[in-house]
């Protein structure tokens, strides 16, 4: 338990103006979007360079006091959730574009930085940073999460545009990874290894990030189908065909009639893929355009809507980002568990099958990434009826083991946290114990968002 004195040092590291300890900011600061228990920190800090966070980090560690980094808790598996209270560092005020470099493709920014606001900045040069989880989310937190997105059947992960971190390692040192070559075998890739950790090895305070010319020609494709399995055989067909979609997602029945219901759309409440394409001219996406009309027609397509240019993909594709909104909005009074598997495209057609099945008796929506044979199934309930919960427990359960069979993963990108705690040993096995000897050596007092990862 932090007490007053220790307030007025941590004051005397970051200012008055920047620590907390009321009762409004630190419940801020205690839940993120998913189910998991709220747990309040001691107080909340707002740093503004790598400088204090190192200072604060090394006074807390010499005192062990956990700490925890915070973005805006837009997570979805309880990652931000100080579960030990101690210290929730918050990067709201480090939000500077340090350096764009327009000629490398790079940005220089702290890990306060929201993305939209980032690629709002680069669209002036021509330059877009590709991955898009949808919330407003900070690139600290994406590279905590390695987050994905829309985008990522084209362009990747979070993972493949880190080139740089600044990173504070627990006890306080400051270490700089990676380069800004746009390839090296130099070394262990310390880059990779802090994307994707949560914060439990150190804090990115800085990041130097690849980016992508912005694209500006654009097609979308809305087609509807009367079975799952037709949608997802067109998913694959698409894939394996040469094509290459920017972004690909399925929407099953069940969220095409809480949108309508929701947003007064009047869309087919059927099996639903929302396709986008970007290239390099009209008429190179008009050849695209016809290729795709003929694979959703050889799957029984039975509506499909097009068209060329940004207005037309935002009439096409809007809907999609409106999709989790609108299921919370349905079931006020219920709290959302998101399952999140990942398998090869080839089992894709399992898993959602599989998936719908085991949800079919709960409230259950599901859609996902389906272009990267991602899955998301969200399950609205309420955790405090133990009965019903466990059901929903059990299903997603289920869900995650009939992924790990098709050699796929626990969580295609929302991470670890607390959820997925209970499956990294069934899916990685022995290489667990090396997970554990690291987070051992870096962080031995285990303080860093202590409570993720290891049960
Ligand atoms: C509606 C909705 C849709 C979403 N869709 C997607 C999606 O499509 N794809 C996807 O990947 N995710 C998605 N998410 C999940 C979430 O938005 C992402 O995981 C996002 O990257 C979290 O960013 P954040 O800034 O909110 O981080 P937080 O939730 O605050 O933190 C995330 C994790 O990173 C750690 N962290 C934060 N800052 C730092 C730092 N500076 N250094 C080290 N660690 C740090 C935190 O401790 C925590 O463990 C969605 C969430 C919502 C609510």
């Amino acid at each position: 338990m932090i007490d007053i004195k220790n307030i007025q040092e941590i004051k005397i590291i970051v200012g008055d103006e920047w620590v907390s300890a009321g009762q409004s900011v630190r419940e801020l600061h205690s839940h993120d979007e998913s189910f998991h228990t709220p747990v309040l920190p001691d107080v909340v800090v707002w740093p503004h360079s790598t400088e204090e966070v190192s200072n604060i980090v090394k006074w807390a560690y010499e005192k062990d006091i956990p700490i925890t980094p915070w973005g805006v808790g837009t997570s979805l598996e309880g990652n931000p959730i100080p579960v030990r209270n101690g210290i929730s560092i918050d990067f709201q005020e480090m939000n500077k574009v340090l350096a764009i470099r327009q000629e490398d493709f790079q940005v220089d920014v702290q890990a306060g930085v929201v993305y939209k606001e980032l690629n709002k900045t680069l669209g002036h040069h021509g330059l877009l940073f590709p991955p898009d989880p949808g919330a407003a989310a900070t690139i600290g937190g994406m590279i905590g999460n390695n987050a994905s997105g829309i985008r990522t059947v084209k362009y990747g992960a979070t993972k493949d545009y880190v080139m740089r971190l600044t990173v504070v390692l627990p006890g306080g040192d400051v270490i700089h990874a990676g380069n800004r070559a746009r390839k090296s075998s130099s070394g262990y890739n310390l880059c990779a290894l802090f994307t994707g950790s949560e914060g439990t090895l150190g804090i990115v305070t800085e990041a130097t990030l690849r980016l992508v010319g912005l694209p500006v020609n654009f097609m979308a494709v809305r087609a509807v189908f009367p079975t799952v399995l037709n949608a997802t055989n067109t998913v694959f067909q698409v894939m394996s065909s040469g094509l290459s979609p920017s972004a690909m997602e399925l929407l099953d029945g069940k969220v095409m009639e809480v949108l309508n219901r929701d947003r007064g759309y009047s869309l087919h409440e059927q099996p639903t893929l929302l396709m986008e394409f970007n290239g390099y001219s009209e008429t190179g996406l008009r050849e695209e355009m016809a290729c795709v009309e003929e694979i959703c027609q050889e799957n029984a397509c039975s509506f499909l809507d097009k068209g060329i240019g940004a207005s037309e993909r935002s009439r096409l594709w809007d809907m999609r980002h409106l999709t989790f909104e609108s299921i919370k909005r349905s079931h006020t009074n219920l709290l959302p568990l998101i399952m999140d598997v990942a398998v090869p495209l080839s089992r894709y057609s399992e898993i959602v099958t599989f998936a719908r099945e085991e949800v079919k008796d709960l409230v259950a929506y599901v859609f996902g990434h389906a272009g990267d044979g991602n899955v998301h199934v969200v399950v609205m309930d309420n955790p405090e009826d133990k009965g019903r919960w466990a059901r929903v427990e059990e299903a997603n359960r289920k869900i995650v083991l009939k992924a790990l069979e098709l050699e796929g993963t626990c969580t295609g990108e929302h991470g670890v946290g607390i959820g997925k705690r209970q499956f990294l040993e069934i899916e990685h096995g022995e290489s667990l114990a090396l997970m554990q000897r690291i987070k051992a050596l870096l962080d031995p007092k285990d303080l860093m968002n202590p409570g993720k990862f290891f049960v």
